[in-house]
């Protein structure tokens, strides 16, 4: 069995075999995929040892000390995040061959084709149509909206609608689908921030082969919720040490600015510290915790914390400098490549933390997944569950 120790010297064989002061980073990365150390709990062959996951931590400390390169995880965020524990959970092993490899190495980016103008939180409502051909290809019509980095994406993963007739949640299908297919059209997005980091997305008779269906035919939804509780943990997380998260920006303008203090004020940076510290290990205890891309409902209220704590947080970073929190750094149309909240300005922070409790679920409809699934507590009432999809009213 690899325990930390196995795990610590296979990290120094691969950084005596590729020195990083001497090593490109694309070699690197591919000889520490192949080596089975990118993501320790994935199986062999797919960059991992099938080790426990927690055991990461061993690995990654080591490379951090030797000044190795990482995999951009930010930039990635919606492949490793979310992609690649579906493609694990439900995908063929010629899939899993094809697509993990080149998604962890950074690559191929990947983004997600879920939300449409009609179907966000009821996402099982999805218009977006699939129709398989004689020849076992799919084509796929409709609107996806909001479609955070599709514009560097190379592939996404996808949800649309296989079969009218059934009730909502059971005519779906997932697909990973090519960006680079002539039907796909990407249109930026300009959110309050004044960047365009995501995207509406037109599919126009996309084609999509039959071998690039995750899952069977029908069983989408399933096969989306893998996708959407990973989601949670990957935006709801930080993986870093004490302070490392969302309250870092905060406390460091506290410690290097004395003459903004105030009583009131620190009242408030300590409650705020606290509770972002608890968090932060309540995060980590609930990664440890999970078996191979699988986690449950706590993901959920991790996620909601999360968003409620960053909009305080950077509401009081605000608010501690004065004037100078008005201020904001730069309103040019952009098209980021990552979602930066540390390297960015308060007035960034800010205003991007406003999307935290829409994006990955709403803070309401997490609520409700907290109090049903985690609490017990009695399922709203939905009078469509049963309904033909064709048959909904829209
Ligand atoms: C920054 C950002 C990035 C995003 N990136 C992506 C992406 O990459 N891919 C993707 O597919 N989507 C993405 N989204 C979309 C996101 O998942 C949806 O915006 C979200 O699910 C909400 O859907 P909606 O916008 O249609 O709002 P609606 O579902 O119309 O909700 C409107 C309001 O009604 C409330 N509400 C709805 N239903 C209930 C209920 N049952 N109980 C109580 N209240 C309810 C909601 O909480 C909300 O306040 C992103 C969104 C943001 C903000």
């Amino acid at each position: 069995m690899t325990d930390a120790d196995d795990l610590r010297a296979r990290t120094r064989a691969l950084l005596a075999d590729r020195p990083p002061a001497t090593t490109s980073r694309a070699d690197f990365l591919a000889a520490r995929f192949d080596a089975g150390l990118a993501w320790v709990h994935y199986p062999e062959g797919l960059g991992g040892l099938g080790a426990a996951r927690s055991l990461q931590s061993a690995v990654d400390a080591e490379l951090a000390a030797a000044g190795a390169p990482d995999n951009d995880p930010r930039r990635i965020g919606i492949g490793l995040g979310m992609a690649a524990p579906t493609i694990l959970a439900y995908g063929t092993e010629e899939q899993k061959r094809r697509f993990l490899r080149p998604l962890w190495l950074g690559e191929e980016v990947w983004c997600q084709l879920f939300s449409e103008p009609g179907a966000g939180s009821d996402l099982a409502a999805l218009s977006t149509r699939a129709v398989l051909g004689d020849d076992g290809v799919w084509t796929v019509t409709g609107q996806k909206v909001w479609t955070s980095s599709a514009h560097l994406a190379r592939w996404a993963i996808l949800i649309a609608r296989t079969d009218p007739a059934q009730p909502k949640h059971r005519g779906i299908t997932y697909f990973l689908c090519d960006m680079t297919d002539p039907g796909v059209e990407v249109r930026p997005l300009r959110q309050i921030t004044g960047e365009a980091e995501f995207n509406e997305v037109f599919l126009t008779d996309v084609r999509i082969p039959d071998a690039h269906r995750l899952g069977e035919v029908g069983e989408g939804w399933q096969v989306a919720r893998t996708t959407l509780m990973n989601e949670r943990v990957s935006i709801g997380g930080s993986t870093g040490g004490r302070e490392s998260g969302m309250i870092a920006p905060l406390a460091r303008t506290w410690r290097e600015r004395p003459e903004l203090r105030t009583h009131a004020l620190h009242q408030r940076l300590v409650t705020l510290w606290v509770d972002a510290e608890v968090a932060r290990l309540t995060g980590e205890r609930l990664r440890q915790q999970l078996a191979v891309g699988q986690p449950g409902p706590e993901g959920s209220g991790l996620k909601l914390s999360f968003a409620r704590l960053n909009q305080q947080i950077s509401g009081l970073e605000v608010e501690l400098l004065g004037d100078e929190g008005l201020l904001y750094d730069d309103w040019t149309m952009r098209r980021p490549e990552l979602v930066d909240f540390t390297g960015r300005g308060p007035g960034y922070r800010y205003l991007r933390s406003k999307g935290n409790s829409i994006e990955g679920g709403t803070s309401e409809v997490l609520l409700n997944i907290v109090a049903e699934r985690v609490l017990g507590l009695p399922t709203e009432p939905r009078t469509d569950k049963d309904v033909a999809w064709k048959d909904l009213a829209r």
